[in-house]
């Protein structure tokens, strides 16, 4: 994994000099809509220390940012109607990780509505 980067794109966000549709915001996360989104509602949920992935946040950091993630997913299933919800995060380049800023995906589905690529 590269050395986290001050300068990524979430990292500019959480600075406020990047705008973004902020959905929820505390003093550890903030979780702001996917500008691709690959269904309605696609959220990204971030922790506002310094990680680039998975490997590198602390487990109570990271336990805490789960905590988010589980509160904040069925309530924005719920809300937009949809039928579940899918939860994504990738580590590295190679895994499909394009913004190198610990993120997890949270991405509403329909039953009869298939994902954007
Ligand atoms: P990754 O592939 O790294 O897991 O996903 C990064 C996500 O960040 C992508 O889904 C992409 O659409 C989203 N993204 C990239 N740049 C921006 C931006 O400037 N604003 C917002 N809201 N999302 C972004």
């Amino acid at each position: 994994m590269p050395a986290y980067d001050d300068d990524n794109i979430f990292a500019r966000i959480l600075r406020g000099e990047i705008p973004c549709f902020k959905v929820y915001e505390d003093d550890r996360t903030f979780a702001f809509l996917d500008i691709m989104p690959r269904s309605k509602g696609h959220m990204l949920v971030i922790p506002k220390v310094k990680a680039t992935g998975l490997t590198d946040i602390g487990a109570d950091d990271l336990s805490y940012l789960m905590g988010v993630v589980q509160k904040l997913a069925p309530k924005l299933t719920d809300a937009l109607g949809a039928d579940g919800f899918m939860i994504q995060q990738f580590n590295g380049e190679a895994a499909g990780q394009t913004v190198f800023h610990l993120h997890f995906h949270i991405i509403p589905r329909w039953a009869d509505v298939p994902l954007k690529p």
